[in-house]
Formats: C-alpha cells, sequence, structure tokens
C-alpha cells in the first residue's frame, strides 16, 4: 500500500486511499488512458519485465486508475491485494482459474446469483470442476457436501431475491476444518454493511456493476483477499488471461466509492421503510428483508451486517397476475433486472432472473408466481410507496 490508512475510517478510506498525485499535482484522481508505458532505457525495460524493479509495463496488469481503485477497495475491505476485473462474473472465473484444478469440487449455496450457476454447472465441469449446491442456511447440508476434493466454498449473503442469509463465521470454520477456501460474493451488502475478510472468508467477490458504481454506468468486478491468493495466483490469471478493468472504468467506480457508505446509509433506510410499510398492506402475503424483525434471520443480521441493504423481496396475494399487475401499474419504477442503483428497479424473479430454473427448482428455491425483488433506491420513499400503492390497490 502506497499509503498509511490504517488509522482510517471506512468512509475517510473510500475517499483517500490510493491516489499518488503525480508531477501535476492534480487533486482529483487522475485518468491513465493508455495501453502501455515507457522506459528510459533497454536495462530499465528489462528489470522491469523481470519484475526486478516496480514499475508500469502494459494496461492489462499495470495501470495507475485501476490501481488506485485495487488499493481502495482492498483497504475498504480489510484485504491485502485486489485485483480489478472486466466485470463480476470475470471476477469469478479469474478465482476459478487461479485457485483451482482439474479433479477440484466446489460446494456452493443455491441461491446465488444465475450466471453463476451456469458457470459453475456447464463451463466448469467441462474441465474437471465439479459443483455440489446445498441450502444457504443448512450448516448441517454444507457439511455434508463437503468431500475429500473439495477445494472451495461460496456463497453470497444476503440471498437473491429472498435474502436469506449465511452464517459466514461458521462456514469459515467449516472451511478452515476442511483445508477449502470460503469464497463470499459481498455485492449486496457492499463493505459498508459487511466485512466477509474480518468474520473468517478466505476471498470476497464483487460485481463492480452494483453498488460501488451505484449509478448504472459500467460493468467491473473485483477480486479482495491476501497477498499469495489475490496478489499472486488472481492477478496471474489476469496477466495471462486478460479479462481486465480499463482505466475509464475503474475510474468511474472510484467516483462510486467516495460516496458509497452514503449511498448504502440512505439505502438501508429507504429499504427498511418499504419493508415496513410493506408488511401493512392487505395485498401483501410476506415480506422478505433482514431489517425486519420478523425475518428468520434477524438476529444473525444484527450481528453480521452493520445494515440490512437496500433490496426489498414481498410476495402478493394471486400468483403471477397480480405480482405483474403491480410491476405494470408503476410509472416510476424501473423494470429491469439490475440492482445497486439511485434508481429504484422491479424485477419478478419467476420469469426474469430465475426463469430458466424448472417449475420444481423454483419451488425448492422459493421462487413463486406472486414473488416481487424491488432493489430499493435513493427516490424519495413516499414517491417510491405512491409508485407501488397504485398497484396493490387494484388486487
Ligand atoms: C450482477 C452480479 C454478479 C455478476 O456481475 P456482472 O458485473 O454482471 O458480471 C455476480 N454476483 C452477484 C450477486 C450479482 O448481483
Amino acid at each position: 500500500m502506497s499509503q498509511k490508512y490504517d488509522d482510517w475510517g471506512l468512509a475517510t478510506r473510500a475517499i483517500r486511499v490510493g491516489h499518488e498525485r503525480t508531477h501535476e499535482r492534480e487533486h482529483g484522481e487522475p485518468i491513465f488512458p493508455t495501453s502501455s508505458f515507457t522506459f528510459n532505457s533497454a536495462a530499465e525495460a528489462a528489470a522491469c519485465f523481470a519484475g526486478e524493479v516496480p514499475g508500469n509495463i502494459y494496461s492489462r496488469f499495470t495501470n495507475p486508475t485501476v490501481r488506485t481503485f485495487e488499493q481502495r477497495l482492498a483497504a475498504m475491505e480489510g484485504g491485502e491485494s485486489c485485483v480489478a476485473t472486466a466485470s463480476g462474473m470475470a471476477a469469478i472465473l479469474a478465482v476459478c482459474l487461479g485457485l483451482l484444478k482439474s479433479g477440484d469440487h466446489i460446494v456452493s449455496s443455491r441461491s446465488i446469483f444465475g450466471t453463476t450457476t451456469v458457470l459453475f454447472e456447464k463451463y466448469l465441469t467441462r474441465f474437471g470442476i465439479s459443483t455440489t449446491f446445498v441450502s444457504q442456511t443448512d450448516i448441517e447440508g454444507w457439511e455434508k457436501g463437503i468431500r475429500p476434493n473439495t477445494r472451495m466454498l461460496f456463497v453470497e449473503t444476503p440471498s437473491n431475491p429472498l435474502t436469506d442469509l449465511a452464517d459466514i463465521e461458521m462456514l469459515s470454520n467449516l472451511a478452515k476444518a476442511y483445508d477449502c477456501l470460503l469464497v463470499v460474493d459481498n455485492c449486496f451488502c457492499t463493505p459498508v454493511l459487511q466485512q466477509p475478510l474480518a468474520l473468517g472468508a478466505d476471498l470476497v467477490i464483487h460485481s463492480a456493476t452494483k453498488y460501488l458504481d451505484g449509478q448504472g454506468r459500467c460493468v467491473g468486478g473485483a477480486v479482495v483477499g491476501d497477498a499469495k491468493l489475490v496478489g499472486e495466483e488472481v492477478y496471474g490469471v489476469l496477466r495471462t488471461a486478460g479479462p481486465s478493468m480499463s482505466p475509464f472504468n475503474a475510474w468511474v467506480f472510484l467516483k462510486g466509492l467516495e460516496t458509497l457508505d452514503l449511498r448504502m446509509q440512505a439505502h438501508s433506510r429507504n429499504a427498511t421503510e418499504l419493508a415496513k410499510w410493506l408488511e401493512d398492506q392487505q395485498a401483501i402475503d410476506q415480506v422478505y428483508f433482514p431489517g425486519l424483525e420478523s425475518h428468520p434471520q434477524y438476529k444473525l443480521a444484527i450481528k453480521q451486517q452493520k445494515g440490512p441493504g437496500g433490496i426489498v423481496s414481498f410476495t402478493v396475494k394471486g400468483g403471477q397476475d397480480a405480482a405483474w399487475k403491480v410491476m405494470d401499474s408503476t410509472k416510476m419504477l424501473s423494470i429491469t433486472a439490475n440492482l445497486g442503483d439511485t434508481k429504484t428497479t422491479i424485477t419478478h424473479p419467476a420469469t426474469t432472473t430465475h426463469g430458466r430454473l424448472s417449475p420444481e427448482q423454483q419451488c425448492e428455491a422459493g421462487i413463486s408466481g406472486g414473488l416481487v425483488r424491488v432493489a430499493v433506491g435513493l427516490e424519495d420513499i413516499e414517491d417510491i410507496k405512491s409508485d407501488l400503492v397504485r398497484g396493490l390497490a387494484l388486487l
């Protein structure tokens, strides 16, 4: 790390870490839109390429703007190293390529991002890496899923869209007992609300596309962990295979990080108010939100997270027709699958994000026709309620 930040709080780290001013004495972080860097001599180039002296070589693996983002996010997650990637999926792929080999086995929560399931089931199996899917909340099920060749436990908490929590500390004890790595996709909480490394996780994954940007502008991702696993192994994949983040996107994410603390507090506040209000609506069957006392894991949420986050799901009485009626009656909310935006988004999981599951799988996962997911944004909460009540009143 180029700067001492150990004494700094999270919001300060998010604003100050990683920027070394150039000779121009700029205040804001510069973008370095250059594919390569120059050397003063052939000998200097040789030393740099050989890794004998530090220095920028080529933007697939060394770019100052990307490095600023990496150092800042590492400081926020409390990790030694961070590697930025072209997308959240590239981050997950880079972890698998860097840390697994043919014959290895993954135990993963069933309630993970759909595309991650496809990556594990369809693509990794082609290279001899198999996955067993288990229930997010059943710790005995996790243990039963472990085999002698298991190398990785993979989880995302809270889950999408039902906000089931996994106990990171318990999973980390399990991972240590069986000598495997615990990988946590921290997309929903961000380091502002949850720091998996401090709870014993080995690696943290981010889709920077979501809250880290927070304004729906760029696609990106990151992996955070220790200097060996991330700084050497995952970095090696980026350098060799190249799913790298562009300097421009890194700069957008840097600006996103500077307001992340404020935004996550505001998302949590808006979502809490909406969830409580939804619980009182006649047309609603159930509300899923870790900030409600009715959430079955409310105590774990308090212990593990600094706030409930911005994702609220609910089931309406009357199944898919009723759910679609609520969605189609909105005038402001965006009907889109994205989340983590200042703009509130509304999604029907059963026919979109989870539409590839069979009816049996949907039933097992608790994705019913009446389920609606709202990623609560930062608009005035009364406007969000007004937009939803129009449809709810029809039911
Ligand atoms: C969106 C998302 C991803 C994938 O990230 P991309 O940036 O879209 O590649 C991974 N995990 C979670 C939880 C996500 O929401």
